[in-house]
């Protein structure tokens, strides 16, 4: 596919405007949310849910079109040659949403994560959820009051390798509701979700643990349902500005029409494979993310070391720079490189095609130069790096959880080189 590096001007509009709540209204308060690790900061939150609101409404009716292309009123048009002129049209969903990312984290990283919105857990209700059950989930993030959506899959026994997943789901036939029990840990936003909104978790449990990944399934917890209790508020290395919970499930009964995709153990493309297809949508957004730190990280150095006189110079040979130079340079080159992994992924996904190689490839490359371009930053500036002084310190701690979470650096190089070798999972683990 043709890569268009030209970015649409909608999009260079949008990060705009991030730019400048990224500015005024996180970096400003970024140290305070570090030091005060479990207050969120609602002035933020306030300020992008009308726009996080309306962003997931258009996604949802977009999803609803697709799914019924002739029922939709709103839609301009709803003949066959209306829709055919439709899917042709270029989609920047993906694009716009990376630019995002890039810009609030560029602001902070912490703060960003407590954007309000359906998140991973609306990414799983999009790849396997039927046009009922999104109406019925992600409707509620397109009006009210804010609210989140979180995906609980790991465990404490069960993190890279999701096979392991303990927590069980039984149909009760009396009631036909599914009774959940275990124990999830590292749950981004399952406090804001769970207690603090209306929102909703997607928790992973298994049907039936002799059948391994196949009977891992997907299941909406809604806020507020007896049987889930928040047990922990984590305390962090770096994003302190965001939730992360760990909860319990004791007998947590919910409606058998909760879960997402088929049921069955054999689900085919519905099961635990095509939910899995949700972090091929996610992990351009972690390496936006993750980039957006480092261009924080590498800006401030760059500024602050031309203010001691030593510039950047481009164009000029390598052995007639000096050793900082040179650092900055390659500072620069990690994150110009990560970005274009990143584009090339959400260009693929706005163009309907397949992206888990490019995905896979942007979210290890942006999560090992965001960790090594921040460390640099904080060996360049000295002292002034080492301390509290700056936020060069933050970033660097900041960065780290992007070479972690959505699949650690290992687990993506994995995926890489399976894809890229024809490797099953069973023959390169
Ligand atoms: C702040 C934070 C937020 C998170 N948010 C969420 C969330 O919202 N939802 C959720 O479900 N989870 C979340 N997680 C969990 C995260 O996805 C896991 O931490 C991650 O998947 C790694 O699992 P683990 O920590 O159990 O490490 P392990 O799987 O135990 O891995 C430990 C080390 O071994 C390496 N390793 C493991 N297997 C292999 C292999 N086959 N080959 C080579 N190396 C290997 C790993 O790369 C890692 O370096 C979050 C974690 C953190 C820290």
């Amino acid at each position: 596919m043709p890569i268009e590096f030209q970015i649409p001007p909608e999009v260079e509009r949008q990060a705009e405007q991030a730019r400048a709540v990224a500015e005024n209204v996180m970096r400003p308060k970024s140290r305070y949310y570090d030091e005060h690790e479990h207050e969120r900061p609602w002035e933020f939150i306030h300020l992008m849910w009308p726009e996080m609101r309306e962003r997931t409404r258009r996604e949802l009716e977009a999803s609803l079109r697709r799914a019924h292309p002739d029922t939709d009123g709103s839609d301009p048009g709803t003949g066959s040659e209306a829709c055919a002129e439709k899917a042709k049209r270029p989609r920047t969903a993906n694009m716009a949403l990376i630019h995002l990312v890039e810009m609030l984290s560029w602001g902070d990283a912490g703060i960003y994560l407590c954007l309000p919105g359906p998140a991973l857990a609306g990414a799983a209700i999009q790849a396997v959820g039927t046009p009922e059950q999104k109406e019925r989930f992600l409707r509620r993030f397109t009006e009210g009051e804010p609210k989140w959506g979180a995906m609980a899959m790991t465990e404490p026994q069960a993190g890279s390798d999701t096979s392991a997943i303990q927590t069980t789901a039984v149909l009760d036939p009396e009631t036909q509701e599914w009774v959940l029990n275990g124990q999830k840990i590292f749950c981004t936003n399952g406090k804001l979700a769970y207690q603090e909104s209306d929102g909703l978790i997607v928790v992973w449990a298994t049907v039936d643990r002799s059948a391994g990944r196949a009977g891992i399934k997907p299941f909406v917890v809604e806020a507020g349902t007896p049987g889930l209790q928040i047990v922990t508020e984590e305390k962090k290395l770096g994003i302190r500005a965001s939730d992360t919970a760990s909860f319990v499930l004791d007998n947590c009964r919910i409606p058998a029409d909760n879960i997402l995709g088929s049921p069955e153990v054999k689900g085919g493309r519905e099961g635990f494979k095509g939910a899995m297809r949700t972090f091929d949508a996610t992990r351009p957004i972690v390496a936006a993310s993750a980039i957006g730190i480092g261009r924080a990280a590498f800006e401030f150095t760059r500024d602050t070391l031309a203010q001691e006189g030593i510039r950047m110079e481009y164009g000029r040979p390598r052995w007639k720079l000096s050793a900082p130079q040179v650092d900055l340079l390659e500072m620069e080159i990690q994150l110009r490189q990560a970005w274009l992994l990143t584009l090339k992924a959400a260009a693929l996904l706005d163009a309907g095609e397949y992206n888990k190689l490019a995905a896979s490839m942007a979210k290890v490359k942006a999560g090992k130069a965001v960790t090594w371009v921040t460390q640099k930053a904080v060996e360049l500036l000295g002292p002034l790096g080492y301390t509290t002084q700056t936020l060069a310190e933050k970033w660097f701690r900041d960065a780290k959880i992007n070479d972690i979470y959505e699949g650690t650096g290992q687990i993506n190089t994995l995926i890489v080189a399976r894809t890229i070798l024809g490797y099953t999972r069973r023959e390169l683990k």
